[in-house]
């Protein structure tokens, strides 16, 4: 998935996550369905909590 923000600029979206445990952030490459506050994968750091989308943003790819 693509988006165009300007003419000429072509953005790669991606999906950062943060654990609402321990707080560790990963991000990753956007995924379809993904929103901001969507509870995704058990924590792969802590075990105990909950990944949840923090934000997602584009790139410019270069
Ligand atoms: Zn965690």
């Amino acid at each position: 998935m693509r988006l165009f923000k300007k003419k000429e600029e072509v953005l790669d979206p991606y999906t950062i996550e943060r654990c609402n445990n321990c707080n560790k952030t990963t991000k990753r490459k956007f995924r379809e369905g993904d929103y901001v506050f969507k509870v995704t994968e058990k924590c792969t750091s802590c075990g105990n909590g909950q990944m949840m989308v923090d934000k997602i943003f584009g790139e410019v790819v270069k």
